[in-house]
């Protein structure tokens, strides 16, 4: 008979011996004080620094964001109410898809409760009822990308990494007739390496296909209003499909697409993962409406960001830290073993104050694991100094291979 406990605790106890098994650091976030928080896990009362966050740029603590959030919550109350279909929609859902559709120059837009359900949910809709559809996804596509695809249950073809020679192969032995999707990312997350866009929308217009670009590393981040490298390089109008969060750079929490409006009707009044879920609180709404209006206005954060994050790979490199030299503000530090990369981050938190979380398989291929440092427009020069002074230490400490 099936003994359900050790089944479990087996599966528990491989991870550990490859040691990749995951522990949650328990910190505060300190608002008003970004990169500051404070580990529960060990001393609450000793600030650490966060170096490897998603908000970016900071927002999430940002006051025009908490004001909106704290005066809708005051007004509308808490949860929504419903899903969008029952009494679910308030206005500032409205309000916030007509300033997604402007941001990225497109007819409309649709929210999602996170960036994960709007790839799963707006994949799985196309590719399943687009008929005969055939789905032509990166190979280093998000989880959330690949579910997406696979419940759809369409014929799928996977292209080499941001390989348009590959993809060309793929698409030229397809029956032209069949509808088809190229779903790719423009800043791929753990490497930070860019999609050749242009390259990939001039195969999509050959072959008919309809372009899906996951932006979710770069709406807020790039382009004028921050509408991402799509906007940045002035091809937002040629994608069919963008698709964004509304919890990284913007702070908050919620994910989207924008295109045309029959599209967004299509996938709107389809979509199980859209249809079957209750609306995002309006507080998290007008949160996320303040903060995509805001970044719209302020490019210089955005080049502030950018500058921040060539300081520290430029010092990091200088420091003899194997950094990728990604094309981004991700900066990712290659470890390339499980185990170390884990030591060096507990290390880096418990004697250092400085929090970073090992990324390990399968986020990232084995043999590849990383630290993956976001600097942000409020990581200071200082806090640069300190941290390339902590990796120093703790390289030596453990033998980490230095770079060549
Ligand atoms: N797409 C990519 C490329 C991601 O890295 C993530 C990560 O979180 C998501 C989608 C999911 O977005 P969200 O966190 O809003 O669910």
């Amino acid at each position: 008979m099936m003994d359900y406990e050790a089944f479990f605790a087996e599966k528990i106890d491989a991870l550990k011996r490859e040691g990749r098994y995951r522990v949650f650091a328990d910190i505060e976030r300190q608002a008003g004080h970004f990169p500051k928080a404070v580990n529960h896990h060990r001393d609450a009362t000793r600030p650490i620094r966060v170096w490897c966050s998603n908000d970016y740029l900071g927002m999430g603590q940002h006051p025009v964001v908490l004001t909106a959030m704290k005066e809708a919550i005051d007004r509308a109350g808490a949860g929504a109410g419903g899903t969008r279909n029952i009494a679910g929609t308030n206005h500032y859902h409205v309000l916030l898809e007509e300033e997604l559709s402007s941001l990225h120059n497109k007819e409309a837009a649709l929210l999602f409760n996170s960036g994960y359900m709007a790839n799963e949910a707006t994949l799985s809709t196309l590719g399943g009822l687009l008929p005969d559809c055939i789905l032509f996804s990166d190979e280093c596509n998000h989880a959330s990308m690949i579910h997406g695809v696979r419940y759809s249950r369409a014929e799928k073809r996977v292209f080499r990494h941001n390989d348009v020679t590959h993809l060309r192969e793929l698409l030229a032995t397809a029956d032209p007739d069949r509808p088809k999707i190229i779903a790719f990312e423009s800043v791929y997350s753990m490497d930070g390496d860019i999609a050749p866009i242009g390259d990939l929308i001039e195969l999509a217009k050959t072959y008919n296909a309809l372009t899906y670009l996951d932006e979710v590393h770069a709406v807020g981040l790039y382009g004028p209003q921050g509408g991402g490298i799509a906007e940045r390089d002035g091809l937002a109008d040629e994608i069919d499909i963008i698709q964004g969060t509304l919890a990284k750079a913007f702070g908050v929490i919620g994910g989207y697409i924008a295109a045309s409006a029959s599209l967004v009707d299509f996938v709107r009044s389809y979509a199980s993962g859209f249809i079957f879920t209750t609306a995002l609180p309006p507080g998290i709404a007008a949160g996320a409406l303040a903060a995509v209006r805001h970044l719209k206005a302020h490019d210089e954060l955005r080049q502030h960001h950018q500058e921040r994050a060539q300081m520290l790979k430029d010092r990091l490199a200088g420091a003899g830290i194997p950094v990728l030299p990604s094309a981004s503000h991700i900066v990712p530090v290659m470890v390339c073993d499980a185990r170390l990369c884990k030591q060096a981050s507990d290390e880096l938190l418990s004697d250092h104050g400085i929090y970073v979380q090992p990324i390990n398989y399968p986020t990232v291929p084995r043999g590849t694991e990383r630290l993956r440092f976001t600097p942000s427009p409020l990581h200071t020069d200082d806090m640069m100094d300190e941290l390339v002074d902590a990796l120093q230490h703790v390289w030596t400490r453990l033998r980490i291979e230095k770079a060549a």
